[in-house]
């Protein structure tokens, strides 16, 4: 699976699986939607986690375990906030979208 469309889901966000149609037949999403709402909503629903990872920080600052989250992600495995590294801040890779599916999945450990 796409991984930001693994990251969206396990985030809890409604993927859109969607065919974009032709002149024969309409496009047409997972959600319902047809025709060329399609390509202006569904085809735009899922953001690229990857290419700016404070969109994963802001999704994951909803999150009652944000604190435990940053903690994971700086390392120091506490409770810790404010102190995202500035090399995964600035990463374009998917490095925090990675890291965040991988979390979410597995939980905190003990
Ligand atoms: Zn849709």
């Amino acid at each position: 699976m796409d991984k930001n469309r693994e990251l969206h889901e396990l985030l809890g966000h409604t993927t859109h699986i969607y065919a974009i149609g032709d002149d024969r037949e309409l496009s047409r999403c997972s959600c319902g939607l047809k025709g060329y709402a399609v390509r202006e909503i569904c085809a735009k629903s899922t953001p690229d986690y990857a290419s700016d990872p404070r969109l994963v920080l802001r999704e994951m600052m909803k999150r009652e375990d944000f604190d435990r989250f940053v903690g994971f992600v700086n390392g120091c495995n506490g409770y810790a906030l404010d102190l995202i590294p500035v090399d995964i801040i600035l990463n374009t890779t998917g490095k925090l979208r990675d890291m965040t599916i991988e979390r979410l999945k597995g939980g905190y450990g003990g």
